[in-house]
């Protein structure tokens, strides 16, 4: 692997490097930093803690001189998201006198407009809100030089394509287009033909492939019991800090309050009915080791840097396959070992079938040893098999 300076690196951006204790780059950072240095655009499919910030930031802020209007603006489709790129983007601008600006959604307008009148050199936003800023003439984005689209096809998911490519037509034609989406679908090939310029292609590790270092398994059982299983999984399992993937709100919420009674655990939940500041708390404490347990809707699925979970659980079999691998790659980052449960119930066999095509594997079945199973037709013929052992104690997450 080349050092950061071998890919071009200079000067303040080093020493923020440096400083942030990176030794080398990644493989995504080797290949789209050269390429963002030279000012091309990129387009670039790249799973979840593989530095795919740093591939964009980087070259972007060494390449950046203060201006008096924003110069860089980076889009992404959740807060969540929007606030880690924010942080990773001060990081890297430590040695630089660049003002970097949030801007999202769920709470007041005063700050931002505030921050606005600041002159930021890099925005990190969230579309709506942005759009919000743009109409009430608060923003001006005509000297936007550096353009990012994080997260395309969540974006997509998430209904804003219509607001991003408004974004997109309101920045100036010469700017440089860095693009990023794990998948490609037409709606989104056809925004990327529109946006970018001779693109550079970027794709680093195998989509499909979940994290090596973590084991999967399906819980088969009747429906009625798809909660108590959930509750004697977590009872059961020896872990630091689990995730548990909801399809809905409410059942994060009924869940929350059925792990609540359950001894040792300290849960907490994040979906988009809990007002912001309790989402940022949420995740903070599930960060520091407060909380062990978070119960999340997808909204917590892609690209949260949490690092050190040891244990993600779907209480039901993803609709879109692809949720499945950005949601178990919540566990096993940075090479550490990790277990994804998933509970399945016969409503939802084709979306198991779906996610075993994906992934292109058999994903075991297995029974949890001492729980009262109710008879389902899922069961039979399938052999018990041992839970993993229980981790020993004092694995902490970075
Ligand atoms: P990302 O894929 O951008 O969400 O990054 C995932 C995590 O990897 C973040 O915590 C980064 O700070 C960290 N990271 C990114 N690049 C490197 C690197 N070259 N060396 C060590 N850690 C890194």
């Amino acid at each position: 692997m080349p050092s950061f300076e071998e890919l071009g690196l200079s000067g303040p951006v080093l020493r923020a490097v440096n400083r942030a204790g990176y030794e080398e780059p990644t493989p995504v950072q080797a290949q789209a930093v050269p390429v963002g240095l030279e000012g091309k655009d990129i387009v670039g499919a790249s799973q979840t803690g593989t530095g795919k910030t740093a591939a964009f930031a980087l070259p972007i802020i060494c390449n950046m001189k203060p201006s008096t209007k924003p110069q860089c603006l980076v889009l992404e489709p959740t807060r969540e998201l929007a606030a880690q790129v924010e942080d990773q983007m001060n990081v890297f601008s430590y040695y630089k006198p660049l003002n970097v600006m949030l801007l999202h959604g769920g709470v007041g307008y005063g700050h931002q407009i505030e921050a606005l009148e600041n002159k930021p050199d890099i925005i990190i936003a969230t579309p709506g809100r942005l759009l919000d800023h743009m109409e009430k003439g608060n923003l001006d984005l005509s000297n936007i030089k550096y353009l990012v689209l994080d997260e395309v096809d969540r974006m997509l998911d998430m209904g804003f394509l219509p607001d991003v490519k408004k974004i997109i037509d309101k920045c100036p034609p010469g700017r440089q287009t860095l693009f990023f989406s794990a998948t490609m679908p037409g709606a989104i090939e056809t925004l990327a033909n529109w946006a970018l310029k001779d693109p550079v292609e970027v794709e680093i590790g195998g989509r499909r492939s979940p994290a090596e270092t973590v084991s999967h398994a399906f819980y088969p059982v009747g429906m009625d019991q798809r909660d108590d299983l959930l509750i004697s999984l977590v009872d059961k399992t020896g872990y630091d800090s689990m995730m548990i993937f909801t399809r809905t709100k409410k059942e994060a919420d009924s869940l929350l309050a059925r792990l609540k009674d359950l001894e040792g655990t300290r849960p907490t939940a994040l979906h988009s009915d809990i007002k912001q500041s309790d989402r940022t708390k949420a995740l903070q404490g599930f960060r520091d080791g407060t909380f062990n347990i978070i119960v999340a809707t997808d909204i917590a699925a892609r690209g949260l840097d949490i690092s050190g979970v040891t244990h993600v659980i779907n209480y039901r079999v993803p609709e879109n396959p692809e949720d499945y691998v950005h949601r178990i790659g919540r566990t096993g980052r940075a090479q550490q070992e990790g277990d994804a449960f998933t509970i399945l119930t016969a409503d939802e066999l084709e979306n198991a079938a779906a996610v075993e095509h994906y992934v292109e594997q058999k994903i075991e079945r297995r029974k949890l040893e001492g729980f009262d199973y109710n008879y389902t037709a899922l069961l039979d013929d399938k052999p018990a098999a041992p839970l993993r052992r229980r981790r020993p104690p004092g694995r902490r997450r970075r």
